[in-house]
């Protein structure tokens, strides 16, 4: 399998419930490399922007809404097939429905409140890390 870098956002309301280390130890224990890392309070437009692929989905505003109410950790991570090791270690997009052990089992609260995202695809996970990290950040 390849090596892939994908992109990992820690929430705002995993961030304001202190699970940053937390989420990020679960990260690190799955072989997952943390290559930049950002912490930042997103404007409306910078969060607009990055789920632009949602922007007709009935949620859109809700979601640009919950993403912009505080800060969230950003970060490229890489490693063999990292875009389905993180969406496993993720768990699925309803905590309900996700898998003991997940970060959204132990630290989501609901399909919207969800603790982090991560890409889905190769092309989605470039995308993502570009928006986010320049290449000089990234070597
Ligand atoms: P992410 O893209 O954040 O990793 P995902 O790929 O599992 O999550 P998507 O379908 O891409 O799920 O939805 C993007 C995000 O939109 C979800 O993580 C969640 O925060 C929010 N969302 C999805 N479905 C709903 C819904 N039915 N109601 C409210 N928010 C939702
Ligand atoms: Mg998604």
């Amino acid at each position: 399998m390849a090596v892939e870098r994908t992109l990992s956002i820690i929430k705002p309301d995993a961030v304001e419930k202190n699970h940053i280390g937390a989420v990020l130890a679960l990260i690190e224990a799955a072989g997952l490399e943390i290559k930049a890392m950002r912490m930042v309070h997103l404007s409306r437009p910078q969060a607009e922007g990055f789920y632009a692929v949602h922007r007709e989905r009935p949620f859109f505003g809700e979601l640009v809404e919950f993403m912009t109410r505080g800060p969230v950790v950003i970060s490229c991570l890489e490693g063999e097939g990292a875009i389905a090791k993180y969406r496993g270690v993720m768990g699925a997009t309803d905590p309900a429905k996700a898998e003991d052990g997940t970060i959204r089992k132990l630290y989501g609260s609901n399909i919207g409140e969800n603790a982090c995202h991560g890409s889905d695809a190769p092309e989605t996970a470039a995308f993502e890390v570009g928006y986010f990290f320049p290449g000089y950040e990234l070597g």
